[in-house]
């Protein structure tokens, strides 16, 4: 609707409103395979509290960061997905737990990991006449979290945002960076170095530690200078962010 309002985009026959069909209303907890299934029109508003808050933590701080209540009472994870900007807010989230998309179209069902779903400045991998189904998430134990840098504290699109997923069980790092680069980023060498210096049990870890982790992910970053931001300022302050996370999971882990 906001590039109809600007004059980007013209329905060429209709607009269709997926947002009453109660299949994608609905999400379902699969305790036994451990994942949360999020039907594509979920609002941001029941994300944001219990039980997918509890389920799904960093998907709910993140939720509780878009837009304003009503932006929130009728945006969707399907229409984050759909619209795929690289500051959408719940993408980075969904990148760091890779998540799978589910599609559905006139040849069938497909699932698509998240990480191959998102291909661009707003380009995903869908195809014409496919619909978002909904998404996939696996409930990881361990600490998770998303941070966001904007021009003021609420109804702003994210400068630069990151979400961090601590894996206890597999020991293993995921962070996944939003605009900062033409689609959210993943940072292999930030991730197996936090891995490295990380004590498991407790997710704490020393100060030169987490300082070379903010430094690997501001190094992974490609950011532009655009209307909203610097590509240096993205760049520091995605590390900056990346920094407060793991401080954020010591704190976290040890509670
Ligand atoms: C004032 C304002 C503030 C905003 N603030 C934020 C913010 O802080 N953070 C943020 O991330 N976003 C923000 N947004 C953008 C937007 O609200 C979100 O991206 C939201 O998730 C879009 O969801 P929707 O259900 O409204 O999708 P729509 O706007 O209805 O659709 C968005 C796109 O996705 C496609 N789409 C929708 N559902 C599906 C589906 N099931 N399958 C396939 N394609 C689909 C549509 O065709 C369209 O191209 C803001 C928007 C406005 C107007």
């Amino acid at each position: 609707m906001v590039e109809i309002n600007d004059g980007h985009r013209r329905p060429e026959t209709a607009v269709v409103a997926v947002n009453r069909i109660p299949e994608l209303r609905s999400w379902r907890h699969d305790p036994v395979g451990a994942t949360v299934t999020i039907g594509a029109g979920v609002t941001y508003s029941e994300l944001m509290v219990d039980p997918l808050a509890s389920l799904l933590p960093a998907l709910a701080e993140a939720s509780r960061t878009v837009g304003s209540p009503q932006i929130r009472n009728a945006g969707t994870l399907g229409g984050n997905l759909g619209t795929c900007s690289p500051a959408g807010d719940g993408l980075p989230v969904l990148a760091a737990l890779e998540a799978v998309v589910e599609i559905a179209g006139p040849s069938g069902r497909r699932s698509l990991p998240v990480g191959e779903f998102m291909l661009g400045v707003k380009q995903n991998a869908l195809t014409p006449g496919e619909l978002i189904i909904a998404v996939t998430v696996p409930v990881v134990g361990g600490w998770q979290g998303y941070a966001k840098v904007g021009v003021r504290n609420a109804m702003v699109i994210a400068v630069a945002s990151a979400a961090l997923v601590l894996d206890q069980t597999r020991r293993t790092v995921r962070i996944a960076l939003g605009s900062v680069g033409p689609t959210v980023l993943r940072c292999p060498d930030a991730e197996a170095q936090l891995a490295g210096g990380l004590d498991w049990a407790s997710l704490s870890t020393s100060d030169a530690v987490v300082q070379r982790f903010g430094e690997l992910v501001s190094e992974a970053s490609s950011p532009i200078t655009d209307h909203r931001s610097t590509a240096d300022y993205r760049r520091h302050s995605v590390g900056v962010l990346a920094r407060r996370l793991a401080r954020r999971a010591e704190v976290g882990g040890a509670a």
